[in-house]
C-alpha cells in the first residue's frame, strides 16, 4: 500500500505504541479508534497510567491492529508514513475506522512530528477525524496544523493530584494559543483535590474556553475509578455547576471495560 507524503513534511518521530481500541476518555468516551501513543513525556503526575511512554527514545514500538493480542515490534525513529501505512493495511482487513487519537507521553514534545502525522492523515484516509489529546502544558510547541484536528483534549493539572508544582500559568498559556474550534478541559480529580485549587482551575477553563465542555474525571488505579464517594463527589459538583456551563464528569471508561 502506498501512502501519499511530501517529502518535506516527512519527519522521524519516537513512537510508544500504535494500537486499535475503544476510547476511554472524555466526550469521545465509547469510540472506536487508532491510537497513536508518542513517546516521551517530561512531567511525572502521580496517577500517571502511562508510564512506559514517559521515555524519550524507545528502540522499539508495538503495533497491535486488534483489542486483543500481544501484537508487532518495529524500530523507532518511525516516518508518519509508515504507521499510517500500516494502519491502513489493517485497517483494509478488519473494517475502516476513520478516527485517530494522537497521544502520548506528551505528544507536543514533538510537534514537528505531530504536524507530519496530521497532514499525513488527512492526505491518506478518507474522512478521518483526528483527536489530539495533550497535557497543556507545552506552550511552546503549538502544532502549526491545529485547525485540522477535529477536536483537542486538554488537561489541566491540579498539584493537589497530580504533585506536579506551578502548573496554572502554564495552562493559561497554553490554552490561550489554541484555535482548535472544538475541545474539552480534563481535569483529573481525586479525594485528596483542593477546593481552593479546583475553584481556580473552573474560573480558568470559563474564562478563556466557555464554549468548551469541562470534563472532571475520577482518578483511577488498575482495577477501574477510584469511587471519590457521594459527599466529595457533591462538593466537587457544586462548585463545578456554579461555575462552568458545560460540566460532564466521565470516569475512564477503558479501565471498566478492562482494555488499553
Ligand atoms: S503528563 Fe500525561 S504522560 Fe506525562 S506523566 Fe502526566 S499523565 Fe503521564
Amino acid at each position: 500500500m502506498s501512502v501519499i507524503m511530501s517529502k518535506s513534511k516527512d519527519r522521524y518521530g519516537y513512537v510508544s505504541e500504535v494500537f486499535f481500541s475503544i476510547q476511554g476518555e472524555g466526550p469521545w468516551a465509547g469510540k472506536p479508534q487508532w491510537f497513536i501513543r508518542l513517546a516521551g513525556c517530561k512531567q511525572r503526575c502521580r496517577y500517571c497510567d502511562t508510564p512506559h511512554a514517559q521515555a524519550y527514545t524507545p528502540e522499539k514500538w508495538n503495533f497491535r491492529p486488534r483489542l486483543t493480542g500481544s501484537g508487532r515490534q518495529y524500530n523507532n525513529p518511525v516516518l508518519p508514513a509508515q504507521i499510517i501505512g500500516k494502519i491502513l493495511l489493517a485497517a483494509d482487513s478488519t473494517r475502516r475506522i476513520p478516527s485517530v487519537a494522537i497521544t502520548g507521553g506528551e505528544p507536543l514534545e514533538q510537534p514537528l512530528f505531530v504536524d507530519a502525522l496530521i497532514t499525513g492523515l488527512r492526505k491518506n484516509i478518507n474522512k478521518v477525524e483526528i483527536l489530539l489529546e495533550t497535557n497543556g502544558l507545552e506552550y511552546n510547541y503549538i502544532v502549526k496544523h491545529q485547525r485540522q484536528i477535529n477536536y483537542i483534549s486538554v488537561d489541566i493539572k491540579l498539584a493537589s493530584v497530580s504533585g506536579l508544582k506551578a502548573t496554572m500559568l502554564k495552562h493559561r498559556r497554553f490554552l490561550q494559543k489554541i484555535a482548535t474550534p472544538h475541545g474539552c478541559i480534563k481535569i483529573v480529580v481525586g479525594s485528596k483535590t483542593s477546593m481552593t485549587e479546583l475553584e481556580k482551575a473552573f474560573i480558568l477553563a470559563r474564562k478563556i474556553k466557555p464554549d468548551w465542555e469541562l470534563v472532571l474525571q475520577p482518578i483511577s488505579d488498575k482495577t477501574g475509578p477510584n469511587l471519590l464517594g457521594r459527599n466529595m463527589l457533591a462538593k466537587i459538583l457544586d462548585k463545578a455547576v456554579a461555575i462552568h456551563p458545560h460540566v460532564r464528569i466521565i470516569p475512564q471508561l477503558h479501565r471498566c471495560l478492562g482494555v488499553l
